[in-house]
């Protein structure tokens, strides 16, 4: 049985991860979980937002997943997110962005994936208060970190047969750190001449995802334009409900959907499950269950084509238990 870390978290975390579990289980797929906890709730109760055990689990099972964590301001890391991705190099953050159904009817054909840097950037919290009135943030970008995201990204478009890379930056401004992720990029991309590579601005992307997303296949970009690019595919298919996600390092894997702890509507039972539940499919697929994950992806899609199934994000009536009754009574058996 394969043994897996899972950190429920704050907010949403144990309604969603709940539900993703149950939906596993239908699959098939004996997992045995070993649930620890971090983020804002444990460290009300020990004084310690990532308890040792969290990071023993991780580093004995090498594979995740977790609900979103909060970090309270001011205690010591800026994300404890963040800090989990920089400890364990867990250097490509991968979205796949999916139209589901017909939840979204502006944007029916969507089929991106998203490859954010997940290791750098502005991200990497070097900022410094020079006065009241003035404040720097800088921002570190490496070639070693930009070839191997960009690696992972045309290594993902061979493997998954995909055919375009658009490599997304801000290098006519920022010369040095855009322009030097931009020539990284290059020179992996003249590794695969049988990917067509594009060179977008991030403004220009923004415009042209919104005007017609099927011509976007894989991004590949720095990491807080991954952030924001994230939420922006996310509005096309339906919202963070809908997009799931996984952190990848050499020797850890870690899986989170895309959202936050969505506070504003924790603990009434009425969350959208459905990116965690992706994101356990993205997971059973790399620990070599393509067929479950698949089920599941399947299972998903045949829910949301009725409007009946729509959860509350959705303006629909399905809370999280509903939904995932009836996501695992459309799995295939
Ligand atoms: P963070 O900084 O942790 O990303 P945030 O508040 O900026 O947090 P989210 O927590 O992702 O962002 O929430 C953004 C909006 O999306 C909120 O209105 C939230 O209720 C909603 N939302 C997020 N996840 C879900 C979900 N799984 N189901 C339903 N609504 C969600």
């Amino acid at each position: 049985m394969t043994k897996v870390t899972l950190i429920p978290g704050d907010g949403i975390g144990k309604e969603i991860c709940a539900a993703m579990m149950v939906v596993v289980q239908a699959t098939g797929v004996l997992i045995d979980w070993e649930i620890t906890s971090a983020g804002i709730e444990t460290f009300e109760k020990t004084g310690t937002l990532v308890p040792q055990e969290v990071f023993d689990s991780i580093e004995r099972n090498k594979i995740a997943i977790k609900g979103p964590l909060e970090t309270p301001i001011g205690k010591g890391h800026s994300s404890i997110n963040v800090m989990l991705r920089k400890k364990y190099d867990l250097y490509a953050c991968i979205r796949p962005v999916k139209s589901i159904a017909n939840i979204s009817p502006r944007f029916p054909n969507v089929d991106l994936v998203i490859f954010r840097e997940n290791t750098e950037d502005l991200y990497m919290g070097v900022e410094e208060i020079i006065s009241g009135d003035e404040a720097h943030s800088i921002k570190i970008i490496t070639r070693k970190a930009s070839v191997k995201i960009a690696q992972a990204a045309y290594e993902f478009a061979v493997k998954e047969n995909r055919k375009k890379v658009s490599i997304v930056t801000k290098a006519n401004i920022m010369k040095a750190t855009d322009g030097l992720f931009l020539d990284a990029c290059r020179s992996v991309a003249a590794l695969y001449p049988q990917i067509k590579t594009d060179e977008i601005l991030i403004d220009n992307m923004c415009m042209q995802l919104v005007i017609d997303p099927t011509s976007t296949d894989i991004i590949l970009t720095q990491n807080l334009y991954g952030d924001i690019l994230s939420d922006l595919c996310a509005g096309l298919v339906g919202g963070v409900g809908f997009v799931p996600g996984a952190n990848i390092g050499t020797d850890i894997a870690l899986f989170e959907a895309v959202h936050g702890v969505a506070n504003d509507i924790a603990g009434q039972g009425i969350a959208n499950p459905t990116a965690m539940i992706l994101t356990a499919a993205m997971m059973l697929k790399h620990l070599g269950y393509a067929q479950e994950a698949l089920n599941i992806e399947n299972a998903v899609e045949t829910v949301f084509q009725d409007p009946a199934n729509y959860t509350r994000d959705l303006k629909g009536p399905l809370d999280t238990q509903a939904i995932t009754k009836k996501i695992i009574s459309a799995l295939k058996p």
